[in-house]
């Protein structure tokens, strides 16, 4: 890639601004001594930690790294236990769901562990039209979505205007429903792209864009240098890791961090790094982000680092989200399809917020109807293939539900607002009640009558629950709800 063209992607001064005294934030020194400073706590100070977390607070690098340390099975347990409660307490008993479109696989960079590296030249390079982009999100529509994540890689071709238009394409997508007259929709879109400026930003955050998502990868400055070469965009970590300091600048106030586990052998330093980015944001504007993904490498075409076997195991990717949920508890947190479902579903205990389901991520996989993973044709592989209503009745049969809430973008209630709303547990409230609201209208209008009768008993049990929480709301409530049951859409709270 030539000098010019990082010169034009790459704008120096919105870099440096945002450094102090010259450096960006991650010193990654003081991370490893603060772990290994921390390395062995006593149970009596895990537990005063925990008591922070249950008060929602968000917790300082000492504290992080004491939790990162317990190794012990009954302290863990303790551990996992107060972050089902923490989970409970700022987003109630509900898992979100949404569904990724992968718009493009051409890429610009050489990132050493993605199938759609510009180095590889085994994968099967696409870019959706707009027409395509309707006919794609028709297609997810029709399998009962309503939250997409739009993913894209990095080139010339998708940038900011392409982005803005497609998010256009997307909302303006309508399938009729089962109702007489209904017609179902995307309601939100989130973004995981490369970082941009902020007037591209900008542009992005006009046509609607809900959170966006750019994941470090890895916020250690070896390990980074090593995974992205030098002479390209993503090779320049400072651009990367001030991109939500722009996104804040441009408007756009609800933003998802992620690293993606497996690229370094030191998970925790990724993990007490990442909680050091989610306070720096805080310092910044006094939005902490709305969400961490825990992404961890998968089988990837042409990538010797992808396809190499990993040193990071299930049982630490389970403690990596238990610490996470615990350290900044406002925080919705994200395990994706890439993992197991018995790994999902040990995640879900712990406090993971949203998932995906019926995932697809070869490019235009939804509106062709593909069934299998192909290698060469997406950018890693997939380890939880159910579709969503199987993966709605799998929850449900542990009494939990799935929630298509998009409410809180719509009215308004994100940034600041929503930061602390969840952090006194008045969104949880919402969550709640719009995830009944939008679970009745999903079951009407896509599940089958067996998976139906699966999920009737959450709805009963929900609906008794908020009657007995909030018994003079209750009557508005069930206006609504029998609203849903007539055949009206799209009422929230
Ligand atoms: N191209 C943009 C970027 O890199 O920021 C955004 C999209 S990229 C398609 C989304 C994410 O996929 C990356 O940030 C990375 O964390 C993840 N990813 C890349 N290769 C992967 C692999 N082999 N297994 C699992 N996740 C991977
Ligand atoms: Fe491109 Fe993103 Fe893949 Fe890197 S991770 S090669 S930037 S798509």
């Amino acid at each position: 890639m030539s000098a010019n063209y990082l010169e034009t992607m790459i704008k120096r001064d919105e870099i440096d601004r945002y450094y102090q005294n010259g450096r960006d934030f991650i010193d990654d020194d003081a991370i490893r001594a603060e772990i290994a400073d921390n390395a062995k706590p006593d149970k009596a100070r895990i537990r005063d930690i925990l008591q922070k977390s249950l008060a929602i607070e968000t917790l300082q690098g000492p504290d992080v790294a004491a939790l990162l340390s317990v190794e012990d099975p009954e302290l863990l347990a303790e551990m996992a236990d107060v972050a089902w409660k923490v989970k409970h307490k700022v987003y109630d008993n509900r898992v979100v769901t949404f569904a990724p479109m992968y718009i493009s696989s051409y890429c610009i960079n050489r990132c050493r562990y993605c199938g759609f590296s510009a180095d590889n030249s085994r994968g099967l390079r696409r870019c959706l039209t707009q027409e395509e982009i309707k006919a794609e999100a028709e297609a997810m529509i029709r399998l009962g979505h309503k939250r997409v994540m739009a993913v894209y890689g990095e080139h010339p071709m998708t940038g900011a205007d392409f982005i803005s238009k497609s998010l256009e394409t997307i909302y303006s997508a309508k399938v009729p429903g089962r109702h007489e007259g209904a017609v179902n929709c995307v309601r939100r879109i989130n973004v995981n792209a490369a970082p941009m400026s902020v007037d591209d930003l900008k542009k992005v955050h006009e046509a609607g864009i809900g959170t966006f998502q750019v994941f470090q990868e890895t916020y250690d400055h070896k390990a980074y240098a090593a995974m992205h070469p030098a002479d390209t965009v993503k090779g320049d970590m400072g651009w990367r890791l001030t991109c939500m300091h722009r996104a804040f600048d441009a408007g756009i106030d609800d933003v998802g961090l992620g690293v993606l586990f497996g690229l370094q052998p030191d998970w925790k330093f990724d993990v007490a790094a990442m909680c050091v980015h989610a306070r720096e944001l805080e310092r910044y504007s006094g939005i902490g982000p709305h969400t961490f993904s825990v992404p961890r490498m998968h089988a990837a075409s042409g990538s010797e680092v992808a396809n190499a076997k990993s040193n990071f195991t299930d049982d630490d990717f389970f403690r990596a989200v238990l610490v996470l949920r615990l350290s900044v508890p406002y925080t919705g947190l994200i395990v994706t399809a890439r993992e197991s479902k018995e790994l999902r579903d040990r995640c879900v205990r712990i406090g993971l917020t949203q998932m995906d389901a019926g995932t697809r991520i070869d490019i235009g996989g939804y509106a062709a109807g593909n069934k299998d993973q192909k290698i060469d044709e997406q950018q890693f592989l997939l380890g939880d293939n159910r579709s969503l209503e199987q993966m709605i009745v799998d929850l449900a049969k542990q009494g939990i539900i799935t929630s298509f809430c998009t409410a809180g973008y719509r009215c308004g209630r994100t940034g600041g607002c929503i930061m602390d709303a969840l952090k006194t547990g008045r969104e949880g409230t919402f969550c709640k009640i719009n995830a009944v609201l939008t679970y009745r209208e999903w079951l009407d209008d896509f599940a089958s009558p067996e998976s139906i009768r699966a999920c009737e008993p959450v709805i009963e049990a929900e609906l008794a629950a908020i009657k007995e929480m909030y018994p003079k709301f209750y009557p508005v409530v069930m206006e609504r709800y029998n609203r849903i049951c007539a055949g009206e859409r799209d009422l929230y709270f």
